[in-house]
């Protein structure tokens, strides 16, 4: 099980996982159903208990499972979800919202994420979501997908500092953000989610679990390279990362990969291989 160093306490003293659960593509597939909601709820117990949502995934079926999975457990979790930046504004938002809780059986969710910028102007989403949290349907809320700019535009509007987090694509083989986004929002003290943070399945990650460096520093912790890139997720105390694993075998894998520390010099070598880019690159967007 994670354990207390495994975890961070956001500006307002709550507490979470560095490693939590991400559930894109989960609740498509009813045969593996029961697996898919058993595996986010070893999650939980073994202490990855923030579990990322979207009204997005599924048409809503990943929220369905979520909804299902964290029955009986609701005040163990830290509820994330998001909506879609088409339905960020005015009544569609707080509608977005409260169907978001009646598919996740909750009446409300501790953090709720604008999905990616849109159209609609930053002063009414944060208005709107403002207003969730004066409602009580929301804890706090936050973006997705927002580069420097954009940080830096919604801090300048009335209400933009609430902001709790910038949910980001951030791993290994993706180090864009540590250029100027991550400091920056290290300075203002909003956590970084890291969101992929084992590249999915596709060519990047291949790159990365393929690197003679970290099939090494794998082997030396008797890990798989997929629970290297986790764990070095966690050299930073402000980072979040969800992946998402949607059997026990996962889970499990993921959690144990919590209780890994890399050396300073692994670290060092995992630098020297792939490097931060020496200057600003865009924000990296699946
Ligand atoms: P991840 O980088 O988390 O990779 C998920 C893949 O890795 C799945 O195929 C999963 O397989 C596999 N996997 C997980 N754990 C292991 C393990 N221990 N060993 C081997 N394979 C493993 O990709 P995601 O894109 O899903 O990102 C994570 C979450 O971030 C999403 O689910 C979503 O919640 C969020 N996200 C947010 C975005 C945004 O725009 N805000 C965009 C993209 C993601 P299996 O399912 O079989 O366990």
């Amino acid at each position: 099980r994670m354990n207390q160093s495994n975890r961070m306490l956001l500006p307002d003293g709550t507490s979470l996982p560095r490693i939590g659960q991400g559930t894109w593509n989960m609740g498509d597939d009813n045969s593996r159903r029961e697996e898919e909601i058993a595996a986010l709820r070893l999650g939980v117990e073994l202490g990855m208990d923030l579990i990322d949502t979207a009204e997005m995934y599924g048409d809503g079926r990943s929220e369905l499972l979520v909804g299902e999975a964290i029955q009986g457990i609701r005040d163990q979790v830290f509820l994330v979800s998001k909506v879609y930046p088409h339905n960020a504004g005015n009544e569609h938002l707080i509608r977005s919202c409260e169907e978001s809780l009646k598919r996740l059986n909750t009446d409300h969710l501790d953090l709720y994420l604008l999905h990616w910028r849109g159209d609609i102007p930053l002063e009414e989403t944060v208005v709107g979501m403002e207003k969730l949290v004066s409602q009580g349907k929301i804890a706090r809320w936050g973006v997705s997908n927002f580069d420097v700019d954009d940080m830096k535009e919604l801090l300048g509007i009335a209400g933009g500092t609430h902001c709790a987090t910038n949910q980001i694509l951030y791993h290994l083989g993706s180090r864009g953000i540590e250029t100027e986004l991550l400091p920056w929002q290290r300075s203002h003290k909003i956590p970084v989610m890291a969101y992929s943070p084992l590249a999915q399945a596709g060519s990047l990650r291949k790159g990365v679990i393929e690197s003679e460096v970290v099939q090494e520093i794998a082997s030396a912790h008797q890990a798989t390279p997929l629970q290297i890139m986790l764990a070095w997720t966690m050299r930073e105390e402000d980072v979040i990362s969800i992946p998402k694993a949607s059997s026990r075998k996962h889970v499990i894998e993921n959690a144990a990969a919590g209780l890994i520390t890399l050396s300073n010099d692994e670290i060092w070598k995992l630098d020297e291989a792939f490097p931060i880019p020496s200057w600003k690159v865009p924000l990296d967007m699946i």
